[in-house]
């Protein structure tokens, strides 16, 4: 007879971690406890020694699917004999923590839900302990009942049965409940509540409506994704011209129906974390165009919450489409609602008709969208399924930081030790309400991880609303460059820790010179970065609004290139004319609203009005990504036909510049001269990549260092990721790109992160 202490680390709270241990002990015949201790489980386990060692083998080889386990500690003891082995109440500890994030419904669950004899049949909520809201319904941890927005629930007996039982499923599941003791839907503003709701929104959605829903993380707008007249009247009142919406489809069989999956996007459609996954369409499926217009992809998500379930199944009799519309509830530039009171604030002139619930939603969590890349995801947006699961690194900086993220796609990240814990997406900081948003998630993660941040990062742009949060903290501030953050977020996420060559092509961010950067090859590591090399620097005119207008990126690109003659070639061109020419040149000269420019982005607007295919954006990067998509049109493989250029780089007095200049002339030449758009595009593209790929091996062969990251929003387009990484790695270099953490905005609160604890491990 002997007693072992067991500590197990990593993802083991509110996966259904403790009812395992307690039903492994039971099989064992072993005595003792198990209880949460906030950063880990501990198990007392009292039996002799083969029993214990099968107990220690079995938490390494059969735990639950969704826990992870990171680490088993075990101690021997001496311990006065249990009568037998229990869960016990959690108590609080230091150490690492460990928030599962929200889980897809289970099959099992939902086999249930639509089971007519069982005492949960179409309940709107249920779960087990291996499905159901984790982080967006968490006060505190450790992960318990009570400390969660389900303690408003007290549980029936039956349910407290379940809970109580070893056998069942909902042993310990915090948040169980059933028809009788759970949370209720209802229609705001109505007394319509339970059954009728249901069938009220989905009448409403049959007939070309559109209502508002209550999910895990937020309020959803929905409507019928078959229904052009639906999606249009949808578009207008969110005053969304041309932004893909994101689809849920019914089952998998729909999604195959309508779009071409591989089986590893189906694995990742299917997964527990339920992504909206970028897929390609198919021709003749029952999406309508304006889902995505002008757009090959469309973002598909499967449903994860029981209450999606039911609007596309119910037992009223009413058909309802298969494919829906499902676009994050929140007013342009605001955070998703969560509340009642945001979306009849917000939302309520965008729907018919809103179906709400009572459980409410502690944080927010919009859905993740990933594209896929490599055999692996593509992240575009890390939020519910993967936040708040931390980045570990191997190196150990010690301190405890909190970086601010960027002023777009906001997402911050809390840094404990070798722990980097990426938040939910936050938003655009544009916006004042969002920026309140930011501030509240922040002190709710903080307390959730027990973080006591020692300093805060963010971005070096004087004017940001996230630097103005950051410097109120009342921390010292650390501030990171936008573009080296970028690559610090990509080496942090491939876990390398020597100097790389960065590959940082971005929209706009401020650099350390008082310039735009945003094509840039740094040669850095975990402590700094030297720039050695931009794309060439041009002038931005028209300040915020060539963001939205390439074409006057492009005419000052021309102007720069063929001077007096560029008004006759803009006019040909069709990017503008004469006249508009003339205007933005005048600007230019005397630098009025002129700023200099290296932002790989912006080029990606001017060429993409150069060529005719869009003059100006509706959102964020549609000239750049339909520049992509023409270019994919003529080939999608990194070395198909194009013609060569000799002069792909210039040296200047520290590092080199991308003859960006040259290839402009010439594709304005090719086009005059009557090319095909698709061709000049997919050349773009190419040239570009060997500009880049020039460019590193010249830094290369200065320093020595053969290791490139590429990050930046520009890498979202995959043909140039694909270019790019096939000719460095034709080169010899070993390229590191991202998986899990997004090579957008979204991305560098990471990189802001691990610079901030390199800075503090420095300092002491
Ligand atoms: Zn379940
Ligand atoms: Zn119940
Ligand atoms: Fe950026």
């Amino acid at each position: 007879m002997k007693t072992e202490i067991i500590r197990v680390y990593g993802i083991v709270q509110g996966v259904g971690f403790r009812p395992f241990v307690s039903r492994e002990a039971d099989r064992l015949s072993l005595a003792g406890t198990v209880s949460n201790k906030g950063s880990y489980v501990e198990i007392h386990a009292q039996g002799d020694e083969k029993a214990v060692d099968g107990l220690l083998k079995a938490l390494k080889g059969n735990a639950p699917e969704r826990s992870e386990v990171l680490d088993v500690i075990s101690a021997h003891a001496d311990e006065p004999p249990y009568a037998g082995f229990e869960i016990i109440e959690s108590e609080k500890e230091q150490g690492d923590i460990f928030v599962s994030p929200d889980i897809g419904i289970c099959d099992k669950c939902k086999a249930e839900l639509f089971d007519s004899s069982d005492r949960r049949y179409l309940h709107p909520f249920i779960n087990c302990t291996q499905c159901g809201p984790r982080l967006t319904i968490l006060d505190s941890m450790p992960y318990d009942r009570v400390r969660t927005s389900m303690n408003e629930f007290p549980m029936c007996e039956s349910c407290a049965k379940e809970y109580e039982n070893p056998e069942t499923r909902r042993y310990d599941a915090q948040p169980v409940c059933c028809n009788d003791c759970g949370p209720e839907v209802y229609l705001i503003g109505t007394d319509i509540k339970g059954k009728a709701a249901i069938t009220a929104a989905r009448k409403a959605i049959k007939e070309g409506k559109i209502i508002a829903v209550k999910g895990i993380g937020g309020f959803h707008l929905c409507c019928s994704a078959s229904d052009e007249q639906a999606v249009k009247r949808l578009r207008k009142l969110k005053n969304r011209p041309m932004k893909p919406f994101a689809v849920m489809l019914k089952d998998m069989e729909t999604a195959k129906r309508e779009c071409a999956i591989s089986p590893e996007q189906e694995t990742l459609l299917c997964g527990w974390q339920k992504p909206i996954v970028l897929l390609k369409k198919k021709k003749g499926g029952k999406l309508c165009e304006s889902v995505a217009p002008d757009n090959p992809n469309v973002g598909v998500m499967l449903p994860y919450a029981p209450v999606q379930l039911l609007l596309f199944n119910y037992d009223d009799g009413i058909k309802t489409p298969d494919c829906l519309v499902m676009t994050s509830g929140n007013a342009s530039g605001a955070p998703i609602c969560r509340s009642d009171e945001d979306a009849v604030k917000e939302i309520s002139h965008f729907c018919d008709l809103m179906l709400s619930h009572n459980r409410k939603i502690r944080l927010r969590a919009d859905d993740t969208v990933t594209d896929f890349w490599g055999g692996r995801p593509y992240m575009i947006r890390r939020s519910r399924g993967f936040a708040p699961l931390p980045i570990m690194l191997s190196e150990n900086f010690g301190g405890q930081v909190l970086a601010i993220g960027g002023e777009l796609k906001n997402s911050f990240c809390i840094g404990k030790k070798n722990l980097f814990y990426p938040s939910p997406y936050v938003g655009d900081m544009a916006d004042i309400r969002t920026v309140n948003a930011l501030k509240e998630s922040v002190g709710r993660m903080c307390e959730l991880l027990e973080a006591a941040p020692a300093a805060v990062a963010c971005d070096l742009h004087p004017k940001y609303n996230t630097v103005t949060a950051a410097e109120e903290m009342g921390l010292p501030v650390i501030k990171v460059q936008h573009h080296f953050a970028h690559i610090l977020s990509c080496i942090a996420e491939n876990d390398y820790s020597g100097k790389v060559i960065g590959v940082s092509f971005d929209g706009t961010g401020y650099g350390e010179d008082g310039t735009i950067w945003g094509g840039e090859l740094l040669l850095c590591d975990y402590s700094g970065y030297e720039r050695l090399g931009s794309i060439r620097p041009f002038i931005q005119a028209g300040g915020d609004l060539s963001a939205k207008e390439g074409w006057r990126i492009a005419a000052s690109i021309i102007g720069e290139i063929f001077g007096e003659q560029g008004g006759d070639i803009c006019e040909k061109l069709s990017v503008c004319d004469k006249k508009n020419f003339k205007v933005l040149s005048a600007m230019t000269d005397r630098r009025i609203n002129s700023v200099i420019s290296t932002s790989a982005g912006r080029l990606f607007d001017g060429v993409s009005a150069i060529l005719g295919i869009r003059k100006a954006s509706t959102f964020e990067g549609e000239a750049s990504m339909t520049l992509q998509f023409e270019a994919q049109k003529y080939s999608e493989e990194p070395f198909a036909d194009y013609e060569p250029m000799e002069k792909l780089t210039a040296q200047k007095e520290t590092g080199v510049t991308l003859c960006t200049h040259a290839l402009v002339k010439r594709l304005c030449e090719n086009r005059l001269s009557g090319r095909d758009t698709p061709q000049l595009a997919y050349e773009f593209h190419a040239l570009l990549s060997d500009m880049i790929t020039a460019a590193c091996d010249k830094i290369r062969s200065d320093s020595g260092v053969s290791v490139c990251a590429l990050s930046g929003g520009v890498f979202q387009n995959k043909l140039l990721l694909k270019m790019t990484v096939a000719r460095l790695e034709k080169q010899g270099f070993k390229v590191l790109t991202h998986s899990l953490i997004p090579p957008n905005d979204g991305g560098i609160a990471l990189g802001q992160a691990v610079y901030a604890a390199k800075i503090l491990e420095r300092n002491n």
